[in-house]
Protein backbone atom coordinates (compact mmCIF):
# COMPACT_ATOMS: atom_id res chain seq x y z
CA UNK A 1 0.00 0.00 0.00
CA UNK A 2 2.65 2.41 0.73
CA UNK A 3 3.66 2.37 -2.99
CA UNK A 4 -0.09 3.74 -3.62
CA UNK A 5 0.06 6.36 -0.98
CA UNK A 6 2.71 7.98 -3.38
CA UNK A 7 1.37 10.94 -4.95
CA UNK A 8 0.87 9.78 -8.60
CA UNK A 9 3.19 11.28 -11.48
CA UNK A 10 2.31 13.03 -14.37
CA UNK A 11 4.77 13.45 -18.00
CA UNK A 12 3.38 16.32 -19.78
CA UNK A 13 4.93 15.73 -23.38
CA UNK A 14 4.70 19.25 -25.10
CA UNK A 15 7.29 21.56 -27.02
CA UNK A 16 5.95 24.61 -25.98
CA UNK A 17 7.17 25.51 -22.21
CA UNK A 18 3.88 27.99 -22.47
CA UNK A 19 1.84 25.36 -22.56
CA UNK A 20 3.41 22.58 -19.99
CA UNK A 21 3.98 25.73 -17.44
CA UNK A 22 0.05 26.17 -17.50
CA UNK A 23 -0.50 22.91 -17.06
CA UNK A 24 2.14 22.21 -14.34
CA UNK A 25 0.36 24.87 -12.26
CA UNK A 26 -2.99 23.44 -12.65
CA UNK A 27 -1.81 20.07 -11.21
CA UNK A 28 1.30 20.45 -9.45
CA UNK A 29 -0.86 20.23 -6.08
CA UNK A 30 -2.20 17.31 -6.59
CA UNK A 31 0.52 15.28 -8.53
CA UNK A 32 4.28 15.17 -9.35
CA UNK A 33 5.06 17.22 -12.61
CA UNK A 34 7.70 16.49 -14.90
CA UNK A 35 7.59 17.76 -18.08
CA UNK A 36 9.68 17.10 -21.71
CA UNK A 37 9.82 18.51 -24.58
CA UNK A 38 9.75 15.97 -27.62
CA UNK A 39 9.01 12.50 -28.12
CA UNK A 40 12.63 11.05 -27.26
CA UNK A 41 13.15 12.25 -23.92
CA UNK A 42 9.31 11.03 -23.30
CA UNK A 43 10.45 7.70 -23.92
CA UNK A 44 13.04 8.09 -21.37
CA UNK A 45 11.22 8.59 -18.67
CA UNK A 46 8.61 6.13 -19.83
CA UNK A 47 10.84 3.00 -20.08
CA UNK A 48 13.02 4.18 -16.82
CA UNK A 49 12.04 2.34 -13.96
CA UNK A 50 9.85 4.98 -12.89
CA UNK A 51 7.42 5.49 -15.44
CA UNK A 52 4.75 8.21 -15.03
CA UNK A 53 1.05 7.49 -14.25
CA UNK A 54 -0.58 9.74 -16.85
CA UNK A 55 1.01 11.13 -20.24
CA UNK A 56 -0.19 14.42 -21.29
CA UNK A 57 0.37 14.68 -24.84
CA UNK A 58 0.59 17.33 -27.44
CA UNK A 59 -0.51 16.01 -30.91
CA UNK A 60 2.07 18.38 -32.90
CA UNK A 61 5.77 18.41 -32.37
CA UNK A 62 8.48 18.52 -34.22
CA UNK A 63 10.39 15.29 -34.77
CA UNK A 64 8.10 12.87 -33.98
CA UNK A 65 4.74 13.78 -33.62
CA UNK A 66 2.14 13.16 -30.55
CA UNK A 67 0.25 10.21 -32.88
CA UNK A 68 3.30 8.53 -33.35
CA UNK A 69 4.90 8.84 -29.20
CA UNK A 70 1.47 6.86 -28.78
CA UNK A 71 1.58 4.34 -30.84
CA UNK A 72 5.07 3.32 -30.18
CA UNK A 73 4.08 3.79 -26.23
CA UNK A 74 1.07 1.42 -26.79
CA UNK A 75 3.32 -1.10 -29.10
CA UNK A 76 5.65 -2.03 -25.85
CA UNK A 77 4.36 -3.95 -22.74
CA UNK A 78 5.84 -2.27 -20.03
CA UNK A 79 4.20 1.11 -21.14
CA UNK A 80 0.83 0.06 -23.37
CA UNK A 81 -1.27 0.48 -20.36
CA UNK A 82 -0.15 4.04 -18.92
CA UNK A 83 -3.27 6.28 -19.91
CA UNK A 84 -2.57 8.84 -22.67
CA UNK A 85 -4.66 12.33 -22.85
CA UNK A 86 -4.10 14.25 -25.99
CA UNK A 87 -3.79 17.74 -26.11
CA UNK A 88 -4.56 19.46 -29.07
CA UNK A 89 -5.54 22.78 -30.70
CA UNK A 90 -7.28 21.47 -33.33
CA UNK A 91 -11.05 19.55 -32.24
CA UNK A 92 -11.35 18.15 -35.58
CA UNK A 93 -14.16 14.65 -35.02
CA UNK A 94 -11.46 12.84 -37.26
CA UNK A 95 -8.29 13.80 -35.30
CA UNK A 96 -10.25 12.63 -32.01
CA UNK A 97 -11.69 9.49 -33.61
CA UNK A 98 -7.82 8.34 -34.26
CA UNK A 99 -6.44 9.68 -31.33
CA UNK A 100 -8.83 6.84 -29.78
CA UNK A 101 -8.24 4.51 -32.20
CA UNK A 102 -4.22 4.78 -31.21
CA UNK A 103 -5.61 3.99 -27.59
CA UNK A 104 -6.02 7.59 -25.82
CA UNK A 105 -8.30 7.74 -23.17
CA UNK A 106 -8.91 11.08 -23.40
CA UNK A 107 -8.50 15.10 -25.23
CA UNK A 108 -8.11 18.56 -23.94
CA UNK A 109 -8.08 20.69 -26.17
CA UNK A 110 -6.38 24.39 -25.89
CA UNK A 111 -7.11 26.70 -24.62
CA UNK A 112 -7.23 24.79 -21.39
CA UNK A 113 -10.30 25.71 -19.02
CA UNK A 114 -8.54 24.70 -15.39
CA UNK A 115 -11.84 22.96 -14.10
CA UNK A 116 -11.93 20.85 -17.07
CA UNK A 117 -8.82 19.99 -17.33
CA UNK A 118 -8.61 18.79 -13.62
CA UNK A 119 -11.59 16.88 -13.89
CA UNK A 120 -10.53 15.00 -16.94
CA UNK A 121 -7.00 13.85 -15.14
CA UNK A 122 -8.71 13.25 -11.73
CA UNK A 123 -10.77 10.41 -13.34
CA UNK A 124 -7.89 9.17 -15.15
CA UNK A 125 -6.05 8.58 -12.02
CA UNK A 126 -8.19 7.38 -10.15
CA UNK A 127 -8.79 4.72 -12.15
CA UNK A 128 -5.13 4.05 -12.74
CA UNK A 129 -4.99 4.02 -8.89
CA UNK A 130 -7.46 1.26 -8.98
CA UNK A 131 -5.99 -0.64 -11.69
CA UNK A 132 -2.45 -0.39 -9.95
CA UNK A 133 -4.44 -1.37 -6.44
CA UNK A 134 -5.81 -5.02 -8.33
CA UNK A 135 -2.56 -5.35 -9.62
CA UNK A 136 -0.49 -5.27 -6.80
CA UNK A 137 -3.45 -7.49 -5.21
CA UNK A 138 -2.80 -10.32 -7.92
CA UNK A 139 0.88 -10.58 -6.92
CA UNK A 140 -0.50 -11.37 -3.29
CA UNK A 141 -0.56 -14.52 -1.86
CA UNK A 142 -4.83 -14.28 -0.43
CA UNK A 143 -3.94 -16.22 3.25
CA UNK A 144 -0.74 -15.05 4.05
CA UNK A 145 -0.15 -11.64 2.18
CA UNK A 146 3.26 -12.80 1.09
CA UNK A 147 4.21 -12.68 -2.55
CA UNK A 148 2.59 -15.76 -4.84
CA UNK A 149 4.30 -17.76 -6.70
CA UNK A 150 3.02 -15.54 -9.61
CA UNK A 151 5.49 -12.86 -8.78
CA UNK A 152 7.94 -15.49 -7.87
CA UNK A 153 8.04 -16.28 -11.59
CA UNK A 154 8.70 -13.12 -12.46
CA UNK A 155 11.26 -11.78 -9.92
CA UNK A 156 13.23 -15.22 -10.61
CA UNK A 157 13.04 -14.89 -14.38
CA UNK A 158 14.22 -10.97 -13.88
CA UNK A 159 16.98 -12.25 -11.44
CA UNK A 160 17.91 -14.79 -13.41
CA UNK A 161 19.05 -12.86 -16.26
CA UNK A 162 20.60 -10.39 -14.34
CA UNK A 163 22.60 -13.43 -12.92
CA UNK A 164 23.36 -14.73 -16.05
CA UNK A 165 24.35 -11.62 -17.53
CA UNK A 166 26.90 -10.75 -14.58
CA UNK A 167 28.18 -14.21 -13.98
CA UNK A 168 27.28 -14.25 -10.47
CA UNK A 169 26.15 -16.65 -8.31
CA UNK A 170 22.35 -17.43 -7.33
CA UNK A 171 20.60 -19.40 -4.93
CA UNK A 172 17.15 -20.99 -4.18
CA UNK A 173 15.93 -22.00 -0.96
CA UNK A 174 12.79 -24.30 -0.57
CA UNK A 175 10.84 -24.69 2.39
CA UNK A 176 8.52 -27.60 2.88
CA UNK A 177 6.44 -27.72 6.57
CA UNK A 178 6.79 -31.37 8.01
CA UNK A 179 4.35 -33.76 7.90
CA UNK A 180 1.55 -30.93 7.71
CA UNK A 181 -1.15 -33.44 6.62
CA UNK A 182 -1.42 -34.96 9.70
CA UNK A 183 -1.13 -31.29 11.32
CA UNK A 184 -4.01 -30.23 9.41
CA UNK A 185 -5.77 -33.56 10.41
CA UNK A 186 -5.31 -33.47 13.91
CA UNK A 187 -5.99 -29.57 14.71
CA UNK A 188 -7.83 -28.72 11.78
CA UNK A 189 -7.91 -26.75 8.34
CA UNK A 190 -8.24 -23.63 10.32
CA UNK A 191 -5.30 -24.46 12.69
CA UNK A 192 -3.47 -25.48 9.21
CA UNK A 193 -4.10 -22.25 7.93
CA UNK A 194 -3.12 -20.00 10.93
CA UNK A 195 -0.03 -21.83 10.95
CA UNK A 196 0.98 -21.34 7.36
CA UNK A 197 0.29 -17.78 8.04
CA UNK A 198 2.61 -17.69 11.14
CA UNK A 199 5.30 -19.74 9.36
CA UNK A 200 4.99 -17.26 6.39
CA UNK A 201 5.25 -14.09 8.79
CA UNK A 202 8.73 -15.64 10.52
CA UNK A 203 10.28 -16.72 6.95
CA UNK A 204 9.58 -13.14 5.60
CA UNK A 205 11.40 -11.58 9.32
CA UNK A 206 14.32 -13.89 8.62
CA UNK A 207 14.88 -12.93 5.19
CA UNK A 208 16.39 -9.19 5.67
CA UNK A 209 18.03 -8.21 2.73
CA UNK A 210 15.83 -6.05 0.34
CA UNK A 211 17.30 -8.11 -2.59
CA UNK A 212 16.32 -11.50 -1.26
CA UNK A 213 13.11 -12.32 -1.51
CA UNK A 214 10.62 -14.60 0.24
CA UNK A 215 7.38 -16.03 -1.47
CA UNK A 216 4.51 -18.65 -0.71
CA UNK A 217 5.10 -21.58 -3.77
CA UNK A 218 1.89 -23.36 -3.24
CA UNK A 219 0.35 -25.44 -0.46
CA UNK A 220 2.62 -25.83 2.63
CA UNK A 221 5.65 -24.82 0.58
CA UNK A 222 7.81 -21.46 0.52
CA UNK A 223 10.63 -20.21 -1.59
CA UNK A 224 13.20 -17.87 -1.37
CA UNK A 225 15.46 -16.55 -4.45
CA UNK A 226 19.05 -14.96 -2.83
CA UNK A 227 20.88 -13.00 -5.59
CA UNK A 228 24.60 -12.78 -5.41
CA UNK A 229 24.96 -14.66 -2.87
CA UNK A 230 27.82 -17.53 -2.11
CA UNK A 231 26.80 -20.82 -0.41
CA UNK A 232 27.77 -20.46 3.19
CA UNK A 233 25.69 -17.44 3.63
CA UNK A 234 22.87 -19.42 2.30
CA UNK A 235 23.35 -22.36 4.29
CA UNK A 236 23.28 -19.73 7.41
CA UNK A 237 19.80 -18.26 6.36
CA UNK A 238 18.24 -21.34 5.47
CA UNK A 239 19.51 -22.68 9.03
CA UNK A 240 18.37 -19.98 10.42
CA UNK A 241 14.89 -20.77 8.96
CA UNK A 242 15.08 -23.19 9.90
CA UNK A 243 15.64 -22.39 13.72
CA UNK A 244 13.41 -19.80 13.58
CA UNK A 245 10.43 -22.05 12.61
CA UNK A 246 11.16 -24.53 15.44
CA UNK A 247 11.31 -21.19 17.77
CA UNK A 248 7.16 -20.36 16.97
CA UNK A 249 6.90 -23.26 18.74
CA UNK A 250 3.74 -24.28 17.18
CA UNK A 251 2.40 -27.47 18.82
CA UNK A 252 2.46 -30.77 16.33
CA UNK A 253 1.59 -34.11 18.11
CA UNK A 254 1.19 -35.74 14.55
CA UNK A 255 5.27 -34.42 13.41
CA UNK A 256 7.67 -37.46 12.93
CA UNK A 257 10.35 -35.86 14.19
CA UNK A 258 8.97 -33.38 16.61
CA UNK A 259 6.29 -32.00 18.91
CA UNK A 260 6.43 -28.96 17.33
CA UNK A 261 6.30 -27.88 13.94
CA UNK A 262 9.48 -27.94 11.83
CA UNK A 263 10.37 -27.27 7.98
CA UNK A 264 12.53 -28.93 5.81
CA UNK A 265 14.89 -27.30 3.64
CA UNK A 266 16.14 -27.68 0.29
CA UNK A 267 19.15 -25.75 -1.14
CA UNK A 268 20.23 -25.07 -4.54
CA UNK A 269 22.62 -22.79 -5.67
CA UNK A 270 24.65 -22.10 -9.20
CA UNK A 271 26.50 -18.96 -11.79
CA UNK A 272 24.02 -19.67 -14.44
CA UNK A 273 25.77 -19.94 -18.04
CA UNK A 274 24.35 -18.47 -20.98
CA UNK A 275 21.36 -20.32 -22.17
CA UNK A 276 20.83 -22.09 -18.69
CA UNK A 277 17.42 -22.64 -18.41
CA UNK A 278 16.20 -21.52 -15.21
CA UNK A 279 14.00 -24.39 -13.99
CA UNK A 280 17.24 -26.35 -13.72
CA UNK A 281 18.00 -24.66 -10.43
CA UNK A 282 14.02 -25.05 -9.49
CA UNK A 283 14.33 -28.49 -10.16
CA UNK A 284 17.35 -29.00 -8.13
CA UNK A 285 16.44 -27.53 -4.82
CA UNK A 286 13.09 -29.71 -5.46
CA UNK A 287 15.61 -32.80 -5.09
CA UNK A 288 17.46 -31.07 -2.13
CA UNK A 289 14.45 -30.85 -0.26
CA UNK A 290 13.19 -34.54 -1.08
CA UNK A 291 16.35 -35.28 -0.01
CA UNK A 292 16.08 -33.65 3.42
CA UNK A 293 12.64 -35.31 3.59
CA UNK A 294 13.77 -38.72 3.17
CA UNK A 295 16.76 -38.31 5.32
CA UNK A 296 15.26 -37.47 8.60
CA UNK A 297 13.15 -34.10 7.83
CA UNK A 298 13.71 -30.89 9.88
CA UNK A 299 17.15 -30.66 8.14
CA UNK A 300 18.60 -29.01 5.14
CA UNK A 301 20.22 -30.21 2.26
CA UNK A 302 22.24 -28.68 -0.45
CA UNK A 303 22.66 -29.76 -3.96
CA UNK A 304 25.93 -27.79 -5.07
CA UNK A 305 26.74 -29.89 -8.13
CA UNK A 306 26.51 -27.26 -10.47
CA UNK A 307 28.37 -24.62 -8.78
CA UNK A 308 31.57 -27.65 -7.98
CA UNK A 309 31.32 -28.65 -11.86
CA UNK A 310 31.02 -24.85 -13.14
CA UNK A 311 33.48 -23.11 -10.85
CA UNK A 312 36.52 -25.76 -9.60
P1 LIG B 1 6.00 -33.95 4.30
O1 LIG B 1 6.67 -33.87 5.64
O2 LIG B 1 6.57 -35.06 3.47
O3 LIG B 1 6.05 -32.64 3.60
O4 LIG B 1 4.51 -34.34 4.59
P2 LIG B 1 3.23 -33.43 4.45
O5 LIG B 1 2.11 -34.11 5.15
O6 LIG B 1 3.55 -32.04 4.89
O7 LIG B 1 3.06 -33.38 2.88
P3 LIG B 1 1.80 -33.62 1.98
O8 LIG B 1 2.21 -33.06 0.65
O9 LIG B 1 1.41 -35.06 2.02
O10 LIG B 1 0.66 -32.79 2.60
C1 LIG B 1 0.58 -31.42 2.53
C2 LIG B 1 -0.67 -30.99 3.22
O11 LIG B 1 -0.78 -29.55 3.26
C3 LIG B 1 -1.91 -31.48 2.53
C4 LIG B 1 -2.78 -30.27 2.39
O12 LIG B 1 -4.08 -30.52 2.81
C5 LIG B 1 -2.14 -29.24 3.27
N1 LIG B 1 -2.35 -27.88 2.77
C6 LIG B 1 -1.94 -27.37 1.60
N2 LIG B 1 -2.33 -26.08 1.50
C7 LIG B 1 -3.01 -25.79 2.63
C8 LIG B 1 -3.68 -24.61 3.10
O13 LIG B 1 -3.72 -23.56 2.45
N3 LIG B 1 -4.26 -24.67 4.33
C9 LIG B 1 -4.23 -25.81 5.08
N4 LIG B 1 -4.80 -25.79 6.27
N5 LIG B 1 -3.63 -26.93 4.65
C10 LIG B 1 -3.02 -26.93 3.45
MG1 LIG C 1 4.99 -30.89 3.82
MG1 LIG D 1 4.42 -30.18 0.30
Amino acid sequence: MGELLKKQNILIVDDSSFNSAFLSNILKDEYQIRTVKNGKDAFEIAFSHNPPDLIILDVIMPDIDGYEVCKKLKSVDTTKDIPIIFITGRIKEDDEIYGFSLGAVDYISKPYNAIIVKARVKTHMELKLYRDYLESLSYLDGLTGIPNKRRFNEKFEFIWEVAQEEKSKIAIIMIDIDNFKAFNDIYGHQAGDDCIIQVAQQLSKTVISKLDFVGRYGGEEFICILPDTDLNNAILLAEKMRQEIMSLNIKHQGSSVSDVVTVSIGLAICIPYKDMNSSILIKLADEALYLAKDTGRNKISVNSKFLDSFTL
